[in-house]
This record gives C-alpha cells, structure tokens and sequence, in this order.
C-alpha cells in the first residue's frame, strides 16, 4: 500500500483515511506517497495555535526563543538521513538536497546567533529613543508579538528550508506556525518536520503540520494572523484576494514567480575572467534543482556582438550534464519534480519560441537519459533559447520553472537596464563587470524592480554566493510579479511579523515600560558609586555626578605625545586658528573621554567587571585649554544574560563644560555581575 503523510495537529499526528492526492516518483514514475487533509480538524489546529502555542512562546523573552532555535538546529543537524535517503524520490540530486536541507538549518542558526546578540532579553522590542512631545510627554515605538498564528504556505521546491526560513523569524516574534507544504514534495516536509517534533525543543503548539488542502482554514484567519505564502503568481493573486486578507486584514506575505535577469556587462570580453564566471553561473543556474529555483536565472542580457560566444561557451558546458536519475552516481541534473510539471515546462517554452529561436535543447530535443525511466520520469533538456523580439512582454513575464534560459542581445546599457526592468519585479538580478561605471548605472536603473542585485567583478567572482543563493541576512523577496513581499534580511523578518505601536506618556512611565531610562526622567544621584552595586541592585536612572577636572595644555601635549596623534588642530595654534571650526588648539576627542573615564571610575574590584564598548558617541563642542569638565554617568538600561552570573549594563554619559554646555555624549557598555545567589 502506498504509504500516507501525515500531519501534526495538537501534539498528535493525524492520517486521513482518505487516499488522496499521490506522489510519484520524479525519475520512474512509482507511487511513492499520497496527500489528503481529509477529516483533519481545523478548528483543533487554530484554537491550538492561538491558546496554547502563542501564549507559550510570549511567556519567552527574545533571547529564551533565540535558544531554542539553536538547539533545535543543533538537533536538525544530526537528524537529517532520513531526509536524506528519500530525497531523490523527487528529482533532486544530493547536492541540491544539501542546499534544502543544510540552507534551512543554517537560516535557523543564523535567526538563533542575531537573536542571542542582537535582541535584548525582554517580550517587547523597543525602537530607538523616544520623541519629545511636550512637557512631561514622550513617545516611542514598540513591537509586540501579534496574538494570532503564522500560515507557513510553501512551494514544493525547498520542502525543508522553505519551511525553516519562515519558521525561525516566525518563532522569534513568538508567532506559532502552522506548515502547509506543497503536495509533491509534502513526504520530505513530513520527515523534516517530523525531526522537529523528535528533538523536543519547542514548546506545545509552536509548530503544527498541515500536509494536503487548506480546506477552509482561511475563513478562521484575521488580522492578529499572517499567511506568509511561497508559490506561483496565480495562487498568489488568488489567496491576496482572499476575505480573510480584503476583508479582515490578515497580513500577507507573497514570494511568487520572477524572471530574475542576468547581465554580461559591456566591460567582459569573451577572454576576460569574468566571462567564465558568467557563462559558469547561467548553467549552475539551469542545472542546479534543475532549474526549479524561485532565485534561477531564466533571462540572460548579453552584449549583442556576444551572443554567439556565449552560446557555445554555454553550448560545451551543458555538453557535460549528465541527465538522469539523481540517486544514480554520477548524474549532475535529476528529472523535474512531476510529469505535470515537464508539461507546464514544455508549454512554456513553446510559447516563448513565439518571439525567440531555440538553440540548444527544447521540449522536441532528443534526450538520452543515462538512468531512470525515460518516458514516465520527469526529465527535461537543458534548453537556451535566443530572443528575436527582445521587447515581446511574453518573454519577460512568462515563467518556465525549469532548465530553461533565454538570451536577450542588447545594444546598450540603457537597453540592458530597459530589458531587466520589463520583468516587472524580480528577486534578483546579477551583473558580471569589472568597471564601477556600469555597476553605479544599471544598479540606479534596476534596483527599483529587485529585491536583491548580486555584483560580480574580478575581486569576488570566485569566492562570492552564486546568483540564486538566498541568505538568510539578505532581503529574500522583490517587488511587482515577484509578489511585492519581503522575507529574511536578519531582523527585518522579525519586526516584520510582529505590530509596531507608538506608545506615548509620561517619561517615567515609559521608563518603566521599556526597561530603558530616558532623558526626561530626572536623573537620580546614587547612595554610593553605582558602580558598587550588582546588576540586581542598579535602578535605572541611577546616577553618579562625577568632579571636575581641568584641561591643560600639558595634558594635550602630553596625550599627543604619548599616542603619536600629533594632528594640528591639537599641536599648532596658528593651524588651529585658521580652521573654520575651531579658535586654537583643542583637546583631542579621545583625551576628553579618557579624562571622562578618570573621573567616573571606581578604582577596586567590584560588579562592574569590564567595559565593553561605547556606542553612539558625538564630540559636540570643542575643549580648549584652561575648559573645566565634568560628567553625569546614569544607568539607562540592564539585560541579565539567560543562565549567567553576569550582564550588561548601559550607561548614559553626558560630559560638560564650565559654562554647562555639552561636550560630549555616549552610552558606556559595561559587563556587570549579579548579586551572588544563595547557594
Ligand atoms: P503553487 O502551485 O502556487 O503552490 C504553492 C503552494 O500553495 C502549495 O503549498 C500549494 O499546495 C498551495 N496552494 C495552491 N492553491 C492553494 C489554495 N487555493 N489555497 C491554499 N493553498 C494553495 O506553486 P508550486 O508549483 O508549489 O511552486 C512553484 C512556483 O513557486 C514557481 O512559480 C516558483 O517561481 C515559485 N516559487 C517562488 C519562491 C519565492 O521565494 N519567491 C520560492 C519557490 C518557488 P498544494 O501543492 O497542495 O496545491
């Protein structure tokens, strides 16, 4: 019998009787699975979502998620065989496998280091100072975690990162999620998904699995939820105009089809380094997942008096794919993922030929299949055609989601940049030019129609991320037919699920809301150096008034001297004189907050353990000899670090003069330890 996928609903896995959609093997056509969401109860998988997943990961500050995600990524990357073993059932070689796999758990690493050192220790993220808005009155803004779920809706080509990409910023802004993966590859998801489930990391209710239809999930969705959705364009235009997003503002998130362009600059002659960097990169393009990548290549701007080079540079690599069945040594490029899918493909390309020549493949093309069943695997040549119209908006707006490429011939960089443009809206582009010119000019031009342009000039070609790489740092997702959405880019894809609120009231108050001390708190002189006390005992707006001390001309010579920064504005009064800036020699900046530090420290060993840094620091007026400073240190804002003796804390530092003008500002990082616990 063909086995069944599962789903994983309220801490059980559900199988539905019925036998539903089935899987076939991509390179012989065998049943290997079958797909239904029958009788699988909806209304237990939200309300499990939202009453027991949120709740439990809101209870988790920023950094206690941040840790799960590692640990759940140290699990995922010790448990991957049997996702390993069952993956060529879809086409993939075990190189593309690996991209899936290892890029999804990396994602997760990724989201768990920027979380553990990037978000503070709290539930409520805070976003730069607050604003004065009258006497006694400020505002800020804060993200809170939504209290609905996260739809997960993904397309069959990345059934394991298409999953992790989402869930790890998904997680972080304690959003539970609910897995959709595309039927044709839902038994790879499931075995991904059932490893997560295995490593008991995460909390009841943060990760459900719904493998088959949505049925009518939708019609339970809102505003406090997020269909964050990965697939073609029509279903994308579909779920957009769905009630649940017109009418009760759930928040969608696309990332359909683009035909991601890219350009040999005019600069890279056929002899040039960079030359084999592009024609290396348009073939890993169309090989690579068999050319079944949302980030692929599949237009190609090529310098007009360069075509034919290209097309028999690309013509000898092609040469050397080796098609067939993926768990066969050997073999560099595997079937499509279904028969249906080498039709659509098929189809496409017959379209395209409407305004452009095949020169190398193409749905009639012969191929010799090394391994698997030629007629009822999935297996599609390697094909490149050549644009006769290259303005017909059928070559720029249909999608052959496969090993498919074709080759536009421009006159000039503005015709490049016109051409790339027509795509109405990309994930990315790449231009390959060794001269700042034509990068500065087609960035200006395109950028506006990408979500990502990947530069390739001689520096980097052999070292830098291919074209269609997604990393996890970067803006995955692009404007226009790409979907309009935005995924990943670090913390961006956290604040991006979670709702911004302007909070606004009386500075105290907003003190003690935000953990954060704020200028319109007066500050309040501390019963003994603050540096004396613990991180637990440290109040915020704690504050040390520090003496005075007076700088002379000696100690700027002497600091000069010392250091070797001998610059005139510090050496030659003359120089110093004529400068538009400055009335005769000043204090170097680093002097004064040396001095600074002199004046505020607390000499013996004590909580205070080190200075690790000072942030956001200004010299806002000079200091000339003979100007008296002094400074207010006050404590703005403590973190304690999850299972540590220690934590950090941030000091507020405002130096002045004689005349109480300001001199110099920044925030003093320190690393204090915690009160010592009983034992
Ligand atoms: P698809 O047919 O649009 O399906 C995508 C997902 O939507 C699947 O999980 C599918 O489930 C689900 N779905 C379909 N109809 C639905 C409905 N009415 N309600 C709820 N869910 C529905 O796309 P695909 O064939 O899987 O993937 C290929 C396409 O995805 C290509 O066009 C490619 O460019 C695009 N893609 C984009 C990105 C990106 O990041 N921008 C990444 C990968 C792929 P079923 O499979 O169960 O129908």
């Amino acid at each position: 019998m063909t086995p069944k996928v599962s789903s994983y609903v309220a801490d059980s896995w559900f199988t539905s009787d019925v036998e539903g959609s089935l899987i076939l093997d991509a390179s012989t056509g065998e049943a290997v699975a079958s797909v239904s969401s029958a009788g699988l109860d909806l209304d237990r998988l939200v309300g499990h979502a939202r009453t027991v997943g949120g709740p439990a990961l809101r209870k988790l500050t920023f950094q206690q998620r941040a840790l799960l995600l590692k640990k759940l990524a140290q699990y995922l990357s010790e448990h991957t065989d049997n996702v390993y073993a069952q993956y060529g059932s879809s086409g993939a070689t075990m190189a593309d496998a690996r991209v899936d796999v290892e890029g999804g758990i990396q994602t997760l690493l990724l989201y768990a280091s920027k979380g553990l050192k990037e978000l503070p220790n709290e539930t409520l993220l805070v976003e730069g100072t607050p604003e004065k808005l009258g006497k006694n009155f400020v505002g800020q803004t804060v993200y809170s975690s939504r209290r609905g779920l996260a739809l997960l809706i993904n397309a069959y080509n990345f059934p394991v990162w298409g999953f992790l990409e989402k869930l790890a910023p998904a997680l972080l802004a304690a959003l539970p999620v609910v897995v959709k993966p595309a039927t044709p590859t839902a038994h790879l998801a499931e075995l991904a998904f059932r490893e997560v489930v295995d490593s008991g990391v995460l909390p009841s209710g943060a990760v459900q699995l719904l493998a088959g239809s949505t049925g009518d999930l939708l019609d339970r969705l809102g505003g406090q939820d997020t269909i964050s959705f990965t697939g073609s364009g029509q279903t994308a235009a579909l779920l957009r105009a769905h009630p649940a997003v017109v009418e009760r503002g759930a928040h969608f998130n696309a990332e359909a089809d683009s035909l991601n362009a890219t350009i040999l600059g005019p600069d890279v002659g056929a002899g040039r380094e960079g030359f084999s960097t592009f024609v290396k990169g348009v073939a890993r393009e169309m090989t690579s997942k068999t050319g079944q990548k949302c980030t692929a290549v599949r237009r190609v701007l090529v310098p007009a008096a360069q075509v034919d080079q290209v097309v028999e540079a690309l013509r000898d690599r092609l040469a050397k794919v080796v098609v067939g069945d993926p768990r066969v040594d050997g073999t560099t490029m595997g079937p499509l993922v279904s028969r249906g899918q080498a039709e659509d493909v098929a189809g496409v390309v017959r379209t395209l030929m409407g305004h452009a020549e095949v020169t190398l493949g193409g749905p009639e093309a012969r191929l010799d299949v090394t391994s698997g069943d030629g007629e009822r695997g999935a297996f599609f040549a390697p094909t490149v055609l050549v644009a006769t119209d290259v303005r017909a908006p059928v070559l720029h707006q249909t999608e052959a989601f496969g090993p498919v490429v074709t080759i536009f011939p421009y006159d000039d960089l503005a015709e490049a940049a016109e051409l790339a443009a027509l795509g109405e809206g990309s994930l990315v582009a790449s231009l390959v030019s060794d001269d700042p010119d034509v990068v500065r000019r087609v960035v200006e031009e395109i950028a506006a129609y990408h979500g990502r342009i990947l530069v390739l000039d001689a520096d980097n070609a052999a070292t830098a991320m291919p074209h269609g790489a997604v990393l996890p740092q970067l803006i995955h997702g692009g404007p226009g037919r790409a979907g309009g959405g935005e995924e990943l880019g670090g913390l961006r894809g956290v604040r991006h699920l979670m709702q911004a609120t302007s909070v606004s009231g009386s500075p105290s108050m907003l003190m003690r809301l935000t953990g954060t001390w704020n200028n319109g708190v007066a500050p309040k002189a501390s019963e003994g150096h603050p540096f004396r006390k613990f991180l637990d005992d440290l109040e915020l707006g704690d504050t040390l008034f520090t003496g005075t001390r007076v700088i002379t001309l000696e100690d700027i010579e002497h600091f000069a001297n010392f250091t070797g920064d001998t610059f005139y504005a510090h050496m030659d009064e003359e120089a110093a004189k004529a400068s538009p800036l400055f009335k005769g020699r000043v204090a170097h900046g680093y002097f004064v907050i040396a001095a600074a530090a002199g004046l505020f420290v607390d000499p013996d060993p004590g909580p205070v353990l080190a200075n690790f840094g000072l942030e956001h620091l200004r010299f806002v007026q000079p200091v000339y000899p003979g100007d008296e400073i002094k400074l207010r240190l006050t404590a703005k804002h403590k973190s304690a670090r999850t299972g540590s003796e220690w934590g950090e804390v941030t000091w507020d530092v405002e130096v002045t003069n004689q005349d109480d003008a300001v001199v110099a500002t920044y925030d003093l990082l320190t690393i204090n330890a915690r009160r010592p616990q009983p034992s």
